[in-house]
Parts: C-alpha cells; sequence; structure tokens
C-alpha cells in the first residue's frame, strides 16, 4: 500500500532559494519532518552538528554506505552526501511528510527506489539573479561560485525527471505554488485509501 506520507524531494542549485522555501512550507505543514543529511564537507559558520548536517569524515561515510545506511547518496563538490534510509522510512510508515533537500543525482536514485515520492524542481529566475544571491551569500570563493553556475547550467538538462517546477523570481508566490503542490498531492486518491474505505462503510 502507498504510504499516506509524502515524500517530498527538493532540488534546484544553491542559491535558487530552496532552504527558504523549503523553511516555509515546513511552517504551513507541520507534519513536515526535515531529515537531516549526513556529510563530509565542512561545516559553515553557524552550521550545527545534527541541526544542518551530521558531519563526518570519508572514513565513516564509506563504511555506513557498505552498510547500505543510505537511501541515496552523492559526490557533490568532492564532498559525500547521503540520506539516512532508516529515518525516512519509519517516518513514512507512521504517516508522516518526509522532506529531502537533494542535489539531483541523490534525487534520481529515490526515484528509483520510491516513485511515488513528489519531486520539486526550485528554478532561479536568471543565471545574473543566481550569480548576485551566490556572491551576496560571502560563503563561497569565485572558484567554487564558478563550479555552482556551471553545475547549475548542467542540471537545468534534469528538470522533465520531476513532477514539479517552480521558479523562484517572487518568494511569496514560489512559497504558495509549493504549498499548492502539497496539498494537491495529500488529496491524491492514491494516498488516501483508508479514508475512502472508511467513508464507503460510512455510505453502507
Ligand atoms: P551545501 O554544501 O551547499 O549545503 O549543499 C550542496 C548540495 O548538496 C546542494 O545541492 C544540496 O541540495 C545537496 N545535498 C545536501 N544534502 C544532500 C544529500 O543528503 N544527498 C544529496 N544527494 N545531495 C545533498
Amino acid at each position: 500500500m502507498i504510504d499516506s506520507g509524502l515524500l517530498i524531494v527538493v532540488s534546484g542549485p544553491s542559491g535558487a532559494g530552496k532552504g527558504t522555501i523549503c523553511d516555509a512550507l515546513r511552517e504551513h505543514f507541520p507534519n513536515i519532518h526535515y531529515s537531516i543529511s549526513m556529510t563530509t564537507r565542512q561545516p559553515r559558520p553557524g552550521e550545527e552538528d545534527g541541526v544542518n548536517y551530521y558531519f563526518t569524515d570519508n572514513g565513516r561515510f564509506e563504511e555506513l554506505l557498505k552498510e547500505d545506511a543510505f537511501l541515496e547518496h552523492a559526490k557533490v563538490y568532492d564532498h559525500y552526501y547521503g540520506t539516512p534510509k532508516e529515518y525516512v522510512y519509519q517516518m513514512l510508515r507512521q504517516g508522516n511528510h518526509v522532506m529531502l533537500e537533494i542535489d539531483i543525482q541523490g534525487a534520481m536514485q529515490v526515484k528509483e527506489k520510491y516513485p511515488q515520492g513528489v519531486f520539486i524542481y526550485i528554478v532561479p529566475p536568471s543565471k545574473a539573479v543566481l550569480e548576485e544571491r551566490l556572491r551576496g551569500r560571502h560563503t563561497d570563493s569565485d572558484e567554487v561560485i564558478a563550479a555552482r553556475l556551471a553545475k547549475a547550467r548542467n542540471e537545468l538538462e534534469w528538470i522533465d525527471k520531476y513532477d514539479y517546477v517552480i521558479v523562484n523570481d517572487d518568494l511569496g508566490e514560489a512559497i504558495q505554488k509549493a504549498a499548492a503542490v502539497l496539498k494537491a498531492e495529500e488529496c491524491r486518491v492514491m494516498r488516501n485509501a483508508n479514508c475512502i474505505e472508511e467513508t464507503k462503510q460510512a455510505y453502507q
């Protein structure tokens, strides 16, 4: 049977506004649980272990890979990132929604394993705006920014594998659109087997 909770997969270039949109969605939908990824990259200023990511080293990450502990994983900018599997499945089994903010390589692995997920791609309005946002964060060197822009260009080829695309031109509108997507997905017949059965019985 299909889980009633949604596995919500959000991708898009760094700087597209994914994080802000995902935070707003979690306020609108209190039953969204955020899956904390594991990564081998260094924490940025203000980031906390167990809050933004579980920070670890290559050795430990590779050990967990061998144990098949991840729903998906990817190497992004030379660092490992992965979604611990157990938490996601546990939350879905309990009827909760789970949100993954992951890159395209990872999203495609999730799609293979869990095609009934909701796959959303957030696009910045233009390359110029994306570059401006990346520079405005003052966290990355010119080299890293150039790599992120090149990656964003390549990733555009993958948008048609997603179910929904949201252009983050106006933040308020982008949040409304994403919330509308989730509301509609909650109403899908395939996710409401129990409720349909109860309704049928009530009419007998
Ligand atoms: P950042 O280092 O800026 O936090 O993230 C870099 C990229 O890695 C972003 O595109 C982000 O969505 C992606 N990412 C974060 N966590 C995961 C994960 O668990 N799996 C995958 N595949 N990508 C992730």
